[in-house]
């Protein structure tokens, strides 16, 4: 097995590791939506490497992409220099944009990860619009670096970085099961967008006009929360009519993730700015952001990184899109997904623990509650933290990884790969049944 790569690894590793805390495995081979531990046992994957393996592990298509530019011969190092490699991931790339982006865009090679993309992102906001300011949401997620960090909403892991921006303000997702105003659904939505635009239009406000809007289509980390459409809608108008960029974060709802090719798609949203990571690199490290051709004020060289040009990940992820394009698999994701959400719905009349089940195509979540605690006035129970926890670990003891997440980690997040088979459905369904029982006695 792999117990002594376990205890060496956590005697050497940063107490801030968080997956191999409690995923005590040690993967040694991974095919589609199966991890294969070095205790011999098989794992279906429904973190898959936190969203970013679309195609699941090892898909054959990025494999031979990968594999193609090593037996060529090709630099696997060239800063951000063109390359064949290059030109074909921006074409990939570029066909899958909204149109009305795709039709006028700059594409910025970011970094290896997320967050970088993030700050890319509002930098190149603030360079075009010549302003500071930033609004970004509650429960927002935009990474670990000290911008992006200052746009996140999770309190307990901002606090102790100087992660403060006194240019930000932060404005209420609208949030339909534990809206912390009592303002569930409709009046949350219309509330959250009047106070967004009190900020910007109400001179007595005392708040600057910003230089960008940056929003989640759907708050992943936050606990799985999607916005809803007219709500995406109405800050699309304000922003538009105010000249205020809108930066959708789409590093994880990206890509088909969601059951449209982007999340901001459900709204019929087009964004100013669009971010991109994870499943873009075909679980590779690469961040992009792309963004209008208006927009591109940067000047040479005002924002660069040393490795922005990574050869493998483009092939990877070059061939991950057309695979998404070409198989459908948007459009899968919102079958199946729809599909596990109707059984979900189903489990929660007989599991007093799961509360409210939400999400977009193959990206879930379920509220983790106390049953026996007081609901608050819109019906929400009391988050059951505890209870949440030792559902994963059941979970994992019968085989199948998940991750938790939101305001007070009682949430329960599915993203399996977007290739995730009916069997594997219905698997992680059974093994999710049973778990629940477990969890319930
Ligand atoms: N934005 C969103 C919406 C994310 O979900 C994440 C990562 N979970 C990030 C940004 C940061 O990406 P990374 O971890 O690659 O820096």
């Amino acid at each position: 097995g792999g117990r002594p790569i376990l205890a060496r690894q956590n005697a050497r590793e940063s107490a801030a590791r968080t997956y191999a805390r409690h995923l005590p495995i040690v993967p040694v081979r991974a095919q589609g939506s199966w991890i294969t531990g070095a205790d011999g046992r098989d794992y279906l994957d429904c973190l898959s490497g936190a969203g970013t393996l679309a195609l699941g592990h090892n898909h054959p298509a990025v494999v031979a992409a990968i594999r193609a530019v090593l037996d060529s011969g090709a630099p696997l190092h060239v800063l951000d220099l063109a390359t064949p490699v290059k030109d074909d991931f921006t074409s990939a790339l570029m066909e899958l944009l909204p149109p009305e982006l795709a039709a006028d865009c700059r594409v910025h090679f970011a970094g290896p990860t997320g967050a970088d993309a993030v700050e890319a992102a509002v930098k190149l906001a603030r360079t075009a619009t010549g302003r500071r300011g930033l609004f970004a949401f509650t429960g927002a997620y935009h990474g670990m670096t000290a911008g992006a960090l200052a746009l996140s909403g999770a309190t307990a892991v901002r606090e102790p970085a100087v992660a403060g921006d006194p240019f930000l303000t932060r404005l209420p997702f609208p949030h339909p099961y534990r809206c912390p105003f009592g303002l569930g659904g409709a009046l949350g939505e219309a509330a959250s967008a009047a106070y967004a635009r009190t900020l910007i239009e109400d001179p007595q406000s005392g708040t600057a006009l910003p230089a960008a809007l940056v929003v989640e289509p759907v708050q992943g980390e936050g606990g799985v929360v999607p916005a809803p459409d007219g709500w995406l809608r109405a800050l699309r108008a304000l922003t538009r009519e105010h000249g205020v960029p809108l930066i959708a974060d789409e590093v994880q709802t990206g890509f088909g993730r969601t059951g449209a090719l982007f999340g901001v798609d459900h709204a019929g949203v087009v964004p100013d700015v669009m971010v991109l990571s994870k499943a873009v690199g075909g679980g590779l490290p690469l961040a992009v952001v792309v963004y209008r051709g208006a927009l591109d004020r940067w000047a040479e060289g005002a924002h660069t990184g040393t490795f922005r040009g990574n050869q493998l990940a483009m092939a990877a992820g070059a061939a991950t899109l057309r695979h998404i394009a070409a198989e459908g698999l948007a459009a899968r994701a919102q079958e199946l997904g729809t599909r596990i959400l109707d059984r979900l719905a189903r489990y929660q009349a007989h599991y007093p623990v799961l509360g409210q089940v939400r999400g977009r195509g193959l990206m879930i979540g379920m509220e983790i509650v106390d049953p026996a605690g007081e609901p608050d006035p819109l019906g929400a129970r009391p988050a059951g933290p505890a209870a949440a926890r030792r559902l994963r670990a059941e979970l994992l003891s019968r085989g199948v990884i998940a991750e938790l997440g939101g305001r007070h980690g009682a949430v329960l997040r599915l993203l399996p790969p977007l290739t995730l088979a009916d069997d594997e459905a219905e698997h992680l369904l059974r093994a999710l049944g049973r778990a629940l029982d477990v969890v319930a006695e």
